[in-house]
């Protein structure tokens, strides 16, 4: 059997498609384009590619884009400074703090004074308590897109086995959460677990954000399962080129799995969809609009 590739490229695309749509209604009510700030600090080359991508696609919807480039050395008093007059900025409806930052700035202290209204990453204490609490909020990008993909080949989750392996604070613990609040019957998977194979065996909705590449073989997966696979490793190719590959052996989850996403080409666009998604959300919420469809 082949695994049905579920294609975040296309679903990423058509999620942008809708997006504009939405903006110019809400561009005439709010009279300004919803605008997203984004703070990069420092000059690391993956982050720089990354700011550069947001920007474009936040423009190519017909959002406003506005970016603020600090110097490495920055002190943490100016990067907060920022961050309180982006907080003040009535054209800025979200605000994304690109990380991770130079070492010697606390990435955790600058996060916490970002509006959690303005909150486009869905990192603030408050809206990671919304999620917890089943609040309207606003949700980690990586994580909402992952359910997103999960949905376009299950549009019911509810009573399905989810793991996911991995509990970072950005993706994990999230994503377990609005599997959860899909009505999924969630396992939390992380290094101490026991039996991880087995674990993974359980699942009709396997999601990996480990950081290890090709890490979850085919042998751990149910036949017919959906795999998500959010890793994204560099490694070394067999001519000496570097790849990029996902948490999951594609090449044999695929003969095993029902659906399942490439890497790269799955989670990875849907991220920055979600990103625009959250602007747009925090725009027309800002404004006491109701939510774009
Ligand atoms: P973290 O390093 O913060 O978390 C990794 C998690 O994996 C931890 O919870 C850790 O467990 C768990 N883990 C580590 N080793 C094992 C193991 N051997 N067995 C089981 N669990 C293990 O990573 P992130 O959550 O930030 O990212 C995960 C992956 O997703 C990375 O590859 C990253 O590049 C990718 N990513 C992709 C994005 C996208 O847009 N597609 C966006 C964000 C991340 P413990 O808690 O016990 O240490």
């Amino acid at each position: 059997m082949t695994a049905a590739l579920i294609d975040g490229k296309a679903i990423a695309k058509d999620l942008r498609e809708r997006i504009s749509g939405a903006v110019g209604p809400l561009e005439a009510a709010l009279g300004r384009k919803p605008g997203l700030a984004v703070v990069l600090v420092g000059e690391d080359p993956a982050s720089q590619v990354y700011v550069r991508n947001k920007a474009k696609l936040t423009r190519a919807v017909g959002m406003e884009s506005f970016e603020h480039r600090l110097a490495a050395d920055t002190p943490q008093a100016e990067v907060e400074a920022l961050i309180r007059q982006l907080n003040e900025d009535e054209t800025v409806d979200g605000i994304l703090l690109q990380l991770p930052l130079p070492d010697g700035l606390d990435a955790n202290a600058a996060i916490a004074l970002i509006d959690p209204e303005k909150d486009v990453d869905g990192l603030t204490e408050v809206n990671a308590g919304r999620i917890v609490l089943g609040k309207q909020g606003l949700v980690p990008c990586t994580p909402q897109g992952s359910v997103i993909l999960a949905k376009s080949h299950l549009p019911d989750l509810s009573g399905l086995n989810a793991v996911v392996i991995g509990r970072s604070i950005l993706v994990g613990k999230p994503l377990a959460l609005l599997l959860q609040s899909e009505n999924a019957t969630v396992t939390m998977a992380h290094s101490r677990t026991k039996d991880l194979a087995e674990v993974c065996r359980s699942a009709d909705i396997l999601c990996a954000a480990v950081g290890r590449p090709e890490m979850v073989r085919g042998d751990w997966i149910k036949p017919g399962a959906t795999i998500i696979d959010v890793g994204i490793n560099r490694i070394e190719a067999e001519d000496g080129t570097a790849k990029l590959v996902g948490d999951v052996a594609f090449d044999e989850a695929k003969e095993v799995a029902g659906a399942i996403t490439p890497v790269p080409g799955g989670v990875g666009p849907m991220t920055i969809a979600c990103l625009l998604r959250n602007t747009l959300l925090a725009a027309a919420r800002r404004a006491g609009q109701p939510d774009p469809q």
